[in-house]
């Protein structure tokens, strides 16, 4: 495909129903938007066959479809409208950010065009009638205003999670980030949203806003679910990274250094010990969602001895909400307890008087250098030594712009689909969490080409597991399993198959954070003994039956290869399976058998990896059930102090 792609995805269509007899339908298909069209295709046996394109200059409007509760009925939920000369197509988005951005990028490309409508129908056109109107006639005019750069989406609420087919969980799904800022009040007023930066940002490109830790910044747009467009006090604006910052309002903790959000029991001992303060203390999100436990560390428990605590913030029932701590002393916010138990220990083991976490931790990975910018200029990178090799050629640890340390993999000759795998890099750049390895760019213009991702400092879990044997505690290895199981969490949000996770695919960093990486580079692995499931290289041993024997991919086959990742960290790095080659393996496995508990494992942890091998795919948890699980063992078992 050309080099001028602004967005590839697979989404799904609804048919146009050009004769009104003729049923409804939803295919899926792969859509690319380029500066001048919109283009599906059909992927079959690998080939892939153009089904229609759109001359963007035909398009009249691009905007959501609200959906008013409706039922949708296809798996993606987040229906977008294509209106081009008389006909409307619709498309079903996977996500509300996947939606937004398409949404967006059509709604740049058709900006200067002439056709463009001024009202529109919000709803759709459904069995003979437009619903938002009831008028009976396709071509009848539109019945709300259209504004281009208008925000609707913003108006709208995400589905119901029971809705969306994602199964049952506990855990709320993540607020949709809106689209745009500022704000509409409801008297129609304008609010500004504030945020305030969590760490320094040195704007690497011009037309990037730097940003100072605890400065504040007003959001002028939301350009995607990474980077937001900014205004500092002075007027500068720019564009800065979305995981910089956070909202000011109150309520929201995050703005407050004693507060740690994704850290649980074990990895906040560890962080008290390493700190060894009298009083040292953090507030972290309890394992039951929406509440949230103090823990806290004191020098002078009887005898002299250190001593770990942790206590649960309770609630009172009934409203207003007050929350405490010693029952004595309730308080009507969470920084006005900490406030409190600052100078009183009332009831506590010591008082709240140093907070740990935030402030050491360094700044997260940002998706790319900068907003838009996947192209690396190789000059501007330097070259260290060698990290090790791979599949695809050398990994070298290096700098950009002799400042950032990265790790620089460069392709060898013949061992990559290239050009599939540039067009792809600009989705992967979009997968940013804290738990996945970030993308940050590629230099393409010369060979070898070069993938520039985030460093690593110990290297791949494996390794790093097998060396250190013997001096994991269950909860460290739990813990592995948890930052692993949060990364595939986002993968699975985002609809993002990793097709070869395994201990050898993750990597650690000084912080001793495990995380995800080569997500999705299986497909563009230039090698039949890697790709053919009979091949050598195939990962058989990591694989589920219908990987194995279909070549059936989702992220349920995710899931087994996690649960075998699991094993191979309770056991330490063991090969699964080390005395039976791979055809002995499918035999096996087909018949049943299944990898045995490690030592290390209690029946509780190894229930979890037995869940993840159901030989039926769609019995298998989710990610996000999985790592509520983990959540839970590692309260109970994974924890060292009481
Ligand atoms: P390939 O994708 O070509 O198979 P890998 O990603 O497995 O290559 O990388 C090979 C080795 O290089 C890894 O086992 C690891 O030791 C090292 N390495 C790769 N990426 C990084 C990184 N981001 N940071 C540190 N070391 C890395």
């Amino acid at each position: 495909m050309s080099a001028d792609t602004l967005l590839k995805e697979t989404l799904i269509k609804r048919s146009q129903q050009k004769r009104l007899t003729s049923p409804l339908n939803y295919k899926e298909r792969v859509f690319v938007l380029t500066k001048t069209k919109l283009t599906y295709y059909e992927f079959r046996a690998e080939r892939k066959f153009q089904k229609g394109s759109i001359d963007l200059q035909r398009v009249r409007c691009v905007e959501i479809v609200k959906t008013e509760g409706g039922v949708i009925p296809c798996q993606n939920k987040y229906p977008f409208q294509v209106v081009y000369d008389s006909s409307t197509l619709y498309v079903f988005a996977p996500s509300y950010e996947s939606r937004s951005v398409w949404v967006q990028n059509i709604k740049e490309e058709i900006k200067e065009n002439s056709v463009i409508v001024t009202k529109f129908h919000p709803q759709f056109w459904m069995e003979g009638v437009w619903l938002c109107c009831r008028q009976a006639e396709k071509l009848a005019p539109g019945c709300e205003e259209y504004n281009l750069f208008g925000d609707l989406s913003r108006k709208l609420l995400p589905p119901i999670p029971g809705e969306e087919g994602t199964g049952s969980s506990r855990r709320p799904p993540p607020p949709p980030p809106p689209v745009h800022g500022p704000d509409d009040d409801d008297d129609g007023s304008v609010v500004e949203e504030v945020v305030i930066a969590l760490y320094d940002f040195n704007g690497p490109e011009p037309h990037d806003l730097t940003m100072t830790k605890g400065g504040e910044y007003v959001i002028l747009e939301k350009c995607d679910i990474n980077w937001y467009k900014a205004r500092n006090t002075y007027g500068e604006e720019g564009y800065i990274p979305s995981n910089y910052v956070t909202e000011k309002k109150l309520g929201n903790l995050e703005q407050y250094a004693w507060y740690s959000k994704h850290v649980n029991r074990n990895k906040a001992e560890e962080l008290l010990r390493r700190e060894d303060k009298e009083g040292g203390f953090m507030v972290r999100d309890s394992s039951k969602p929406g509440t949230f436990t103090v823990s806290l560390y004191t020098k002078s428990a009887g005898e002299g001895g250190v001593a770990i605590r942790h206590y649960h913030i309770k609630e009172t029932p009934g409203s207003p909400r007050q929350f405490y701590l010693a029952e004595k002393h309730l308080f009507t916010s969470i920084p006005d307890l900490i406030e409190y138990h600052n100078y009183n220990a009332a009831g506590l083991v010591a008082r709240l008087r140093y907070p740990v976490g935030k402030k050491e931790r360094s700044a997260p990975s940002t998706a790319g250098f900068s907003y838009e910018k996947w192209e690396i200029n190789r000059s501007e990178l330097t070259f260290m030594k060698e990290l090790g090799s791979g599949q695809f050629g050398v990994v070298r640890l290096g700098k950009w712009r002799a400042q950032h340390k990265v790790a620089i993999k460069a392709i060898r000759e013949g061992a990559m689909y290239e050009e599939d795998f540039i067009e792809e890099a600009k989705v992967m750049m979009r997968l940013s969490h804290p738990k996945l390895v970030q993308l940050y760019g590629v230099c393409t213009h010369q060979k070898p080409i070069y993938i520039v991702t985030e460093f690593m400092e110990l290297g791949c879990l494996l390794n790093y597991i097998r060396q250190r044997r013997d001096n994991f505690s269950p909860g460290a290895l739990l813990s592995i399993c948890q930052d692993v199981s949060e990364g595939m969490e986002h993968l699975e949000a985002h609809h993002f198959i990793h097709r070869d996770l395994a201990a050898r695919n993750c990597l650690v960093n000084d912080a001793l954070v495990v995380k995800v990486s080569d997500f999705g580079m299986a497909r563009y692995v230039l090698d039949d003994q890697y790709t053919s499931s009979s091949g050598a290289k195939f990962p058989v041993k990591w694989s589920p039956p219908e990987v194995f024997n279909f070549c059936k991919y989702s992220s349920k086959s995710d899931v087994w290869s996690f649960g075998v990742l699991m094993w191979e960290v309770f056991t330490e790095g063991k090969m699964p399976f080390d005395h039976n080659p791979n055809h002995e393996v499918v035999r096996m496995v087909s018949q049943g058998h299944r990898l045995y508990r490690p030592k290390k494992a209690t029946p509780n942890i190894y229930d979890i990896m037995q869940r993840c091998w159901h030989e039926r795919a769609e019995e298998r948890p989710s990610f996000s059930q999985i790592s509520i699980l983990i959540s839970d063992a590692l309260e109970v078992d994974g924890s060292s102090s009481a």
